[in-house]
């Protein structure tokens, strides 16, 4: 039932204080002419009903969450303690500098944190979420570019095997995209690349490990090729799980990366909720940052870079999310974070190895935090899908990884344990994936109905996809 649904005129809660000030109204012009509905309950009614949603939804922590290149690792509870002190919360963005000093260096330290275990010179924390650090790295390079005089730059290059952000990101910054293929083993053809690369290349964008799980063996070959006919590099680092602390795309050769905190730091994720997308670069790039800029000093100031791209969100960035993130790295530290992305490598390791007499890897060899399956050879021979597959694992608490992408790999399936999960989590999932493989040959019909259990069934997905009902009607 739908909180409208719910409401009944009279009931609602209102605890405002009275006004002690002249009221001043709009003017006629700009008041609505139809009432607005607010949905009017109870405090309890009220509770009850977002607990009741809550349920009805799977999260980290209800239960296991798969889900392949997002990352839902566990968010710490010492991360929301933290990001819940009044120190933080009730501060104003237009506060005078020197009132804000704690706050100025929970920034300048985060962006230090990240720029060590990224290897960039100079970090934004302004932008919203990984496609926005994307736009805002790309917008990093053009201006690179265009301060040289060098206008014939129009290309960037990406791999078929990036994000679906990536050319979308290139596209948006006013780039013409070049894609090229991957080779069998997942990785970027170097002969492909050298024959794309030109006068006219501005940048690669490229994710590594790449979306298919994958470290590509030839990055440092990757970069040189870019940087030798005068382009750049973007690394996309939403995850960084499998490398943080290990090795830094800075050493790589990158030039600029994007980072999500909402990933690979640990910061909620999911529902919308607020993101942030990190864009470190090196040092002849950063002139070019978002305003504004911490500047070092006896007193912490900000400041504008000096040809700033300008601003790309209001203000710092979500600013909480950030003190979340700096919990995350102070509570690991130096020893911690290398660790945890160990773990997430073993921890995907050691699910592949556990399902490959089973299930068909798309890459047989090593992979990094995250491996992919394909169920092609499944559903040729029982008709079940991937899509079955994930359906039936929510019957059994699991949420499902990442379906159907990456796109060069048919049915897709994409597992990304993290580093939190328990080898007894892991193994009951094991058990879960192997007992659905078996009734895919026993009982296939019963995995097409899959889930059974759920407050909602099969759904129509391509239905809820072209006709989205987002807007409740009122009579
Ligand atoms: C999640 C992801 C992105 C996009 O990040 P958003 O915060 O969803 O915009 C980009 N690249 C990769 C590799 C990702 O996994």
């Amino acid at each position: 039932m739908l909180i409208f649904e719910k409401s009944r005129p009279g009931r609602g809660i209102c605890a405002l204080p009275g006004n002690d000030v002249p009221a001043v109204l709009p003017s006629q012009k700009d008041l609505r002419e139809t009432k607005l509905h607010l949905p009017e309950l109870s405090e309890v009614e009220l509770s009850r009903h977002y607990t009741e949603l809550a349920k009805k939804s799977h999260g980290v922590n209800d239960g296991f969450y798969p889900l392949g290149s997002c990352t839902m690792k566990y968010n710490p509870r010492i991360n929301e303690e933290m990001a819940g002190l009044p120190q933080f919360t009730e501060i104003h963005p237009l506060q005078p500098a020197h009132t804000v000093q704690g706050c100025l260096e929970v920034l300048k330290t985060a962006e230090r944190y990240l720029c060590e275990i990224t290897g960039m010179d100079a970090m934004t924390l302004q932008p919203a979420a990984g496609a926005h650090g994307e736009f805002t790295g790309l917008l990093l390079i053009k201006a690179y570019h265009e301060s040289r005089g060098d206008k014939a730059r129009t290309k960037i290059i990406v791999p078929d095997s990036a994000h679906g952000t990536n050319p979308a990101s290139a596209a948006m910054a006013g780039y013409s995209v070049v894609s090229i293929p991957s080779r069998e083993d997942g990785c970027v053809d170097l002969d492909k690349l050298r024959e794309a690369v030109g006068p006219d290349t501005a940048g690669l964008m490229l994710t590594n490990p790449n979306t298919v799980g994958l470290f590509d063996k030839n990055i440092l070959e990757i970069t040189e090729i870019i940087h030798s006919c005068g382009g750049l590099c973007y690394y996309d680092g939403a995850n960084l799980n499998a490398v943080m602390g290990v090795v830094r795309p800075g050493d790589m050769g990158f030039d600029v990366i994007h980072l999500n905190l909402h990933k690979t730091f640990s910061t909620p994720h999911g529902g919308g909720g607020p993101g942030s997308g990190p864009v470190g670069c090196k040092a002849e790039l950063a002139q070019f940052l978002p305003s504004y800029r911490v500047a070092e000093g006896e007193e912490l100031s900000l400041y504008k870079a000096e040809n700033s791209i300008g601003e790309v969100k209001s203000f710092y960035g979500n600013f909480l999310v950030v003190v979340r993130a700096l919990t995350y790295m102070m509570t690991l530290g130096k020893e911690g974070i290398p660790e945890a992305s160990k773990n997430a490598v073993l921890n995907a390791n050691y699910m592949m190895n556990q399902l490959k007499d089973l299930y068909t890897m798309a890459y047989d060899e090593v992979c990094m935090h995250e491996f992919v399956m394909t169920l092609d050879p499944l559903k040729n021979e029982t008709g079940i899908s991937a899509m079955d597959i994930a359906k039936g694992l929510l019957d059994f608490g699991i949420h499902p990884p990442t379906m159907y992408f990456p796109l060069i790999v048919h049915e897709a399936l994409m597992v990304e344990p993290t580093e939190t999960e328990s080898k007894e989590t892991m193994d009951y999932a094991i058990s879960v994936f192997r007992d659905l493989y078996e009734k895919a040959h026993q009982d296939p019909e019963a995995l097409h109905m899959a889930p059974v259990t759920t407050p909602v069934t099969r759904m129509d997905e391509v239905g809820a996809a072209r006709n989205p009902v987002l807007r409740y009607k009122f009579d």
